[in-house]
C-alpha cells in the first residue's frame, strides 16, 4: 500500500486582520498543528484596537448559522452566548405595498455588538498564546523562501501570509502591488441607530425587518433589533446619507419605524451615520506561490444578502486545514482551498441571478404580488425565507422559487 507524503509544514504563518475570518484562522492552525503534532509559529497582524471599543469593523451583528457549530466544534472556542442580546427567528420582508412575515423557530441567529465578537474572538487567541501584533502591515516582499511582511511595528518573516483584511483598500492595493490579487467588487452600506423608549423595544423583538424599495439606488434596507437600540442599514451602489434620510421617510419604514413619540423628539436619535461595503464577487488571483486570502477579501461570501461573518469563519478554517495538510503553494491553494470552497463559489451565481431579478422586479413595482403570492406558496415562503436569512445557498432559493406551480401563484396575484 503506498503512503500519501504530506510535506511537513514548520515555520511561521502571518495573519494580516484579526476579524472574524483572520482570528478563525488562527486557532485552527493553532489546533490543527497540535493534533498533527507540528511545531509553528502564528502571528496575527491588527491595526484596530477593539479593546476599549477604540475601533471597530462595521457590521449589523447578526451571527448566522452554523457559526455556534463552527466556533465550539472545529475551533473549541465556547459561543459567547452572554454577548448575544436577541435571538432573531423571524424575518418580516416589505416590499412597496406588501409585507409578510417568514420564520425559522428551530435554528435561530443572534444579534450582538460586533465589537464584542471582535473583542472575544481576538481575546481568545492572545490566550492561547498566539502572538498578536497591534499595527498594519504595510508592505510585502516574497522571496522564493519566503515572505516578508513589513508592518507598522517590527517586520515579520514568514512561510505563508494570510490575507484576512476585508475590504480594506489599502491592503487590497498592497496584494494587488505583489501578486495577481485584484479585490472583489463590492456594494456600499450606510448604517444609523434609532433608540426607542425602551417599551418600544419590545415591539421588535425577535424580528429583522428587511425592506426591497423601488428607488434605483437602495437594493435592500434592514432594521435589526438590538438590545435598546434599532440598527438600520441600506446598501446600493452608491448609498450616501441622504438616501438614508429618504429611506427612513418611505412609508414602509416609516410605518415599521411608528414609534410613540416622533424619531427627531427622541433626544437619544443622534443620526450618526456609518459607512461600510459588502463583497459581491470573487477576488481575482486570491491565491498564489505563499499567499491566500480568506472572508470578504477573497470575496467569499454569499454574493447578495448577509452571513460574511459565518463564511469568513468558514474560509479561515478551510485556509488552515490546506497550509497544513497540502502546502503553501499556488497549486496547492488550487487544488484544495479552491475546491473546498466550492460550496460558495458555486452558488454564486445563482446570488447574482436573484439580486439582479430582485432589482428588476423592485424597479418594476412587481414584487407585491411575489409576496402575496408567497401568502399562499409554502414553497415561496420556504424561499424568501431562505433567500432573506441566508440559511440555505440561492441555488435552492432558485430550485424552490421557479417550478410551474409557484410561478403560476406569482402570475394569478400580479
Ligand atoms: C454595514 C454592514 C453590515 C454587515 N452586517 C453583517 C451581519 O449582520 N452579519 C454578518 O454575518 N455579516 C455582516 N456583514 C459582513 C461582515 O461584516 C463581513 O463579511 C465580515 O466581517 C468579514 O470578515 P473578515 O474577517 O473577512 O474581514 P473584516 O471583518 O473586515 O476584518 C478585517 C480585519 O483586518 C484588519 N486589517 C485590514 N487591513 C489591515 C492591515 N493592513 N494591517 C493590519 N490589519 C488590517 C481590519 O482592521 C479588520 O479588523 C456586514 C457588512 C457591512 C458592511
Amino acid at each position: 500500500m503506498s503512503r500519501v507524503k504530506r510535506p511537513k509544514f514548520k515555520g511561521h504563518i502571518v495573519i494580516i486582520g484579526g476579524g472574524p475570518g483572520g482570528t478563525a484562522c488562527a486557532l485552527a492552525l493553532q489546533s490543527l498543528a497540535a493534533e498533527m503534532e507540528r511545531e509553528i509559529k502564528i502571528t496575527i497582524v491588527e491595526g484596530k484596537l477593539f479593546t476599549g471599543e477604540q475601533h471597530y469593523n462595521q457590521c449589523i451583528g447578526v451571527l448566522s448559522p452554523p457559526l455556534p457549530q463552527l466556533l465550539e466544534e472545529a475551533l473549541g472556542v465556547p459561543f459567547p452566548d452572554y454577548l448575544c442580546q436577541r435571538t432573531i427567528k423571524r424575518y418580516i420582508l416589505h416590499t412597496e405595498n406588501e409585507h409578510i412575515t417568514v420564520a425559522d423557530e428551530e435554528n435561530p441567529s443572534f444579534a450582538l455588538r460586533r465589537i464584542q465578537y471582535d473583542t472575544y474572538m481576538l481575546k481568545t487567541v492572545q490566550e492561547r498564546g498566539i502572538n498578536v501584533v497591534h499595527a498594519r502591515a504595510v508592505d510585502l516582499e516574497f522571496h522564493q523562501d519566503r515572505v516578508v511582511i513589513y508592518t507598522e511595528n517590527l517586520p515579520l518573516e514568514a512561510e505563508v501570509v494570510v490575507g484576512a483584511f476585508g475590504l480594506d483598500e489599502g491592503s487590497a492595493s498592497m496584494f494587488t502591488r505583489h501578486t495577481s490579487y485584484q479585490p472583489p467588487q463590492a456594494l456600499g452600506s450606510i448604517v444609523t441607530k434609532v433608540h426607542p423608549q425602551p417599551e418600544e423595544m419590545g415591539d421588535f423583538a425577535m424580528g429583522i425587518h428587511a425592506f426591497l424599495p423601488c428607488h434605483p439606488g437602495i437594493e435592500f434596507g434592514g432594521i435589526t433589533p438590538k438590545e435598546n437600540y434599532l440598527a438600520i442599514n441600506i446598501a446600493g451602489g452608491n448609498v450616501d446619507t441622504n438616501l438614508m434620510k429618504y429611506f427612513l421617510t418611505l412609508p414602509m419604514v416609516k410605518k415599521v419605524l411608528s414609534l410613540q413619540k416622533p424619531l427627531s423628539t427622541n433626544h437619544r436619535n443622534d443620526f450618526h451615520f456609518f459607512k461600510g461595503r459588502f463583497p459581491t464577487s470573487l477576488a481575482k488571483g486570491y491565491y498564489g506561490d505563499r499567499y491566500l486570502t480568506v472572508g470578504d477579501a477573497a470575496g467569499l461570501v454569499r454574493a447578495f444578502k448577509g452571513k460574511g461573518i459565518t463564511s469568513a469563519v468558514q474560509s479561515g478554517i478551510r485556509a488552515a486545514e490546506t497550509i497544513l495538510t497540502v502546502g503553501t503553494t499556488k497549486k496547492a491553494f488550487h487544488n484544495h482551498y479552491r475546491t473546498a470552497n466550492q460550496d460558495i463559489i458555486r452558488d454564486l451565481p445563482y446570488g447574482r441571478a436573484i439580486r439582479l431579478l430582485t432589482i428588476a422586479l423592485a424597479r418594476f413595482h412587481l414584487l407585491d404580488p411575489v409576496l402575496r403570492a408567497a401568502e399562499e406558496n409554502q414553497q415561496l415562503r420556504t424561499a424568501l425565507f431562505e433567500a432573506v436569512s441566508a440559511h440555505a445557498p440561492y441555488r435552492d432559493v432558485v430550485q424552490r422559487s421557479f417550478r410551474p406551480h409557484t410561478l403560476w401563484s406569482i402570475l394569478r396575484n400580479l
